[in-house]
């Protein structure tokens, strides 16, 4: 049988993120019968595109636009924001009103360091501070005191960078960014002065990459500190850190190191390789960290371990962000792998107890975990349409037990107030306006009434 001669095909997808909005795109392009119904907890689209990426870094958030316009274009998707899977509806009332379920509900969680000290007032998750700065409505109300001349960052992958720029970048390039209002006011009365970026391992095992390396060159006012334990030869341990990618990143750490040693910079940058954090200090807030050097040893694996030695040190701060990763939050009634964060699958399938089940799908990190650029989801993307096209033609998708309009009908009871495209529309053209008024791209609603105040 051929997917022409299939009856119309009614696909929800939980999650507007790159990984929904690539999924979207190659299901609408491959089959021209299947409709898209699009969910996300949030009034607007975009996922880590809008909430993750960082406001200097406004070119990377038009990487989904073409999509955008693609799905729109097809007259066969419809967005429903504001509407949370789990909490309005359930995966059994969305699977019973369509044809299959994909979902791609990201990693928004944060893995924790599990040390004395981690929950003082003044140590937060870089997670919480990231949704802060991008006017993530559930952020938009914490409070980040940035009295203290000296942060730590904890964590040596991208998101530790970018954390790091935000709190270096002065208040005049910042405010051309569509950085939130609150952060603005916040970080043009900051008193950090000296970050120090801890890593477990050394440089050449760090997930830094070479863009946002680069990218220190350009902290104009900042001194790059590169300090890398450095009695340690690391190529002995580690026999690929001499090659392509890892050596050219040694390279740019050794010029930053010495393009900016002692030039008497008002800011500095510390990144400080083979220390992890033992405990944080403080009596009723974060005071200082206690760290531990390591060394580098190789498993029977191959694998690059960091060792503590017996080299301990305490350095004193007011201000603690845990960058160490982000992890899946399970989706009420599906399986979830709480060691790894994801939700067990094949190529795609979700799989319980061994077994495929019949109808629902996973993409983006939710499917592989918190790795990999925008870009990756979609290759994910095109695997896990794949998968639920061949199960479509195969006749492995049961037709919905009830159609849209009576889920349209639950949907109008459980969540009242919804953001369709049109609506989104609105919203962004205010924020772009906005924006314009003041020489950036835009000012970005945190908040969600004001949102749909904005759309009346
Ligand atoms: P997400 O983008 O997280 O999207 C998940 C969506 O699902 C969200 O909209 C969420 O609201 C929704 N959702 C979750 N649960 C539910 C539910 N129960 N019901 C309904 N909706 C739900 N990549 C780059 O290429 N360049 C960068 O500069 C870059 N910067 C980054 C900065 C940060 C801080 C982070 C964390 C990542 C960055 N990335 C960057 C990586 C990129 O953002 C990810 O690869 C990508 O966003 C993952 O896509 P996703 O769709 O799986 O998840």
């Amino acid at each position: 049988m051929s997917l022409g001669e299939l009856a119309p095909v009614c696909v929800a997808i939980v999650g507007s993120g790159p990984a929904g909005l690539y999924a979207a795109a190659e299901l609408l392009k491959r089959e021209a019968r299947v409709h898209v119904e699009m969910y996300d907890r949030l009034p607007t689209p975009g996922g880590l595109v809008r909430s993750g990426v960082s406001p200097d870094h406004a070119d990377r958030r038009k990487m989904t636009a073409v999509y955008e316009r693609l799905i729109l274009g097809s007259g066969r998707f419809r967005f429903h924001g504001n509407v949370e899977v789990g909490t309005h509806v359930s995966q059994e009332e969305l699977r019973r009103h369509h044809s299959a379920v994909i979902y791609a509900c990201g990693a928004s969680a944060d893995r924790r360091l599990g040390i004395p000290g981690e929950d003082l007032p003044g140590s937060h998750a870089a997670t919480e501070f990231v949704g802060w700065y991008n006017a993530h409505p559930d952020f938009a109300d914490r409070h980040f005191d940035l009295s203290c001349e000296r942060a730590v960052i904890i964590g040596n992958g991208n998101v530790a960078l970018d954390v790091a720029r935000m709190l270096l970048l002065g208040h005049e390039y910042l405010r051309s960014t569509d950085v939130a209002d609150h952060a603005l006011s916040a970080l043009a009365e900051s008193a950090v002065r000296e970050l120090v970026v801890l890593g477990r391992r050394g440089p050449t095992q760090a997930s830094f990459t070479v863009p946002e390396l680069l990218e220190l060159k350009q902290l104009g006012d900042v001194q790059v500190v590169i300090d890398s334990g450095d009695d340690l030869h690391q190529e002995d341990v580690d026999p690929q850190a001499g090659g392509g990618m890892r050596a050219l990143r040694q390279r740019i750490l050794a010029e930053l190191g010495q393009a900016h040693d002692g030039d008497g910079r008002p800011k500095r940058l510390t990144l400080k390789f083979l220390t992890s954090p033992v405990a944080i200090l403080g009596q009723e807030r974060v005071e200082g960290i206690r760290v531990v050097r390591n060394r580098l040893s190789v498993d029977v694996a191959g694998a690059v371990r960091a060792e503590a030695t017996s080299n301990c040190e305490d350095i004193a701060c007011g201000l603690v962000l845990r960058s160490v990763g982000y992890f899946g939050r399970p989706i009420p009634g599906m399986p979830f792998d709480a060691a790894s964060g994801v939700m067990p699958n094949r190529a795609g399938r979700v799989v319980a107890d061994g077994h495929c089940l019949n109808g629902s799908y996973v993409v983006g990190w939710l499917k592989r975990g918190p790795s990999g650029v925008i870009g990756t989801n979609k290759v994910c993307a095109q695997e896990t349409v794949t998968a639920l096209l061949e199960d479509l033609v195969f006749g492995r998708l049961a037709p919905p037990a009830s159609d849209l309009n009576a889920f349209d009908a639950l949907l109008s009871k459980r969540s009242p107030q919804r953001m369709d495209y049109r609506a989104w529309n609105v919203v962004d053209r205010h924020e772009r306006a906005a924006g314009l008024r003041q020489g950036r791209p835009r000012v970005r609603l945190s908040r969600v009434t004001e949102m749909f105040h904005i759309t009346r």
